[in-house]
């Protein structure tokens, strides 16, 4: 039998090497109703292919994004504090920079709840917010962030220059990796970008993900994996160019690629060529860098299994902090399931009293911690360790010890 290969989304190649087939999965923030608990979720294939070509990492697009970001979405940025306090210091370091006042524009692309762009308002900047999810805009517009309730698209950045909107500023925290077309989107912003206006956009650096098994941040909602030398390429295509590179600690280690127009002003930093040569020496520009990334994942299942039948054998608890979508890439890839691993806790209400997709384990809120003080707190959002460590001294004063997954399995103590 033969299966025609799917094709990168950026050039059309065809996607002949993998770098990790995670099996099926179902989408991961399709939290379920606990009176749904017996019916088994949709499952689609979670399959990371590399491009031999332009080496984007990309899963496919099985759902589209229509789908995914639907009114009642359950994500809202404001949850994490580490998170709040990074956007408040981009706020601050980016009006710095381009000397923003009142007569500036800031737009963000996928601005949730206005979580970034209040910063912008707190200042007396005027911004503009794009976000498709209508309860996230409703509640930035409740924040004083003017917010358009659309996708990003091509066509929609014609609209908005033909209406004369000329940001200085066009900010993306975390969508380029999230969009299903992402030529339509470079597109737009190569049309929304004029004269010397700025466009920064932060992606989990891919570099990371292989060196570090960060295999759970694969998920369907996640289409492209993004490293240096793909984003490159992809923006040179629509004429934009990268001048500057931050390396930030979000997401297990993150990117902020500053870009321009082509022809902008902007010098490049020698930071951009300090992050391709790491790239060019951990061979990210051949498929070698690729190979072998499989047996590792393999290996983090085996510990983390290992681990829980061990704790059961011995009659000691088990609970899970942070219903995120890496969560449920690991629960499910691991067959895990609630005889293993009763129960999750999560401070956003939006998730409690819900069953993790395709795992079925319930979600509550943290009281439940204190209630149960379980030997063991598994943290599946791992790039929030230390934060939610810290929350809970409480519990580890009296004995209980938390687990992370990745790379390898560590038990710790703060
Ligand atoms: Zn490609």
């Amino acid at each position: 039998m033969t299966e025609s290969l799917p094709r990168c989304r950026h050039c059309g190649t065809p996607l002949s090497a993998t770098l990790v087939d995670l099996g099926r999965s179902p989408l991961a923030n399709s939290y379920v109703e606990p009176e749904r608990a017996g019916i088994p979720c949709p499952t689609y294939p979670l399959h990371a292919r590399v491009c031999p070509e332009c080496f984007l990492v990309q899963v496919e697009d099985v759902v589209p994004a229509e789908e995914i970001f639907t009114p009642d979405y359950a994500y809202f940025s404001s949850f994490s504090d580490s998170w709040l306090a990074h956007c408040r210091a981009y706020a601050e370091q980016m009006s710095a920079r381009l000397e923003l006042g009142a007569d500036d524009l800031v737009v963000e692309i996928a601005s949730n709840d206005g979580y970034l762009l209040q910063y912008f308002v707190q200042k007396g900047i005027p911004v503009l917010g794009i976000e498709p999810a209508a309860a996230a805009a409703r509640a930035a517009e409740a924040r004083g962030v003017p917010t358009l309730v659309e996708f990003f698209t091509a066509a929609l950045a014609e609209r908005l220059r033909a209406e004369g909107k000329a940001p200085a500023l066009v900010a993306a925290a975390n969508v380029l990796a999230h969009v299903p077309d992402i030529n339509d989107f470079v597109r737009g912003l190569s049309i929304l970008l004029q004269g010397d206006a700025v466009h920064t956009v932060e992606f989990p650096h891919l570099l990371n993900l292989i060196e570090q098994t960060q295999f759970d941040t694969i998920y369907h909602e996640h289409y492209s994996y993004l490293s240096l030398v793909s984003v490159e390429r992809i923006f040179a295509a629509f004429g934009l160019r990268v001048f500057d590179v931050e390396t930030l600690p979000t997401h297990g280690g993150s990117l902020r690629v500053h870009a321009c127009r082509q022809e902008a002003c902007h010098r490049e930093s020698p930071a951009v060529e300090t992050v391709r040569k790491r790239e060019r020496a951990a061979r990210l520009d051949s498929l070698a860098g690729y190979a072998g990334f499989e047996r590792k994942v393999q290996a983090v299942r085996r510990e983390l299994l290992d681990f829980l039948h061990a704790a059961r054998a011995e009659g000691q608890s088990v609970a899970a902090y942070g219903a995120a979508a890496k969560g449920n890439t690991l629960l499910n890839y691991c067959g895990i399931g609630p005889d293993l691993l009763p129960y999750c806790v999560d401070r956003n209400p939006a998730k409690q009293n819900r069953l993790l997709p395709g795992s079925h384990i319930p979600v509550h809120s943290p009281d439940r911690l204190r209630a149960e003080r379980p030997d063991y707190v598994l943290i599946l959002p791992w790039n929030l360790r230390e934060e939610i460590a810290a929350q809970l001294a409480d519990l580890a004063a009296e004995g209980t010890r938390f687990v992370t997954p990745v790379p390898r399995l560590e038990i710790f103590r703060p």
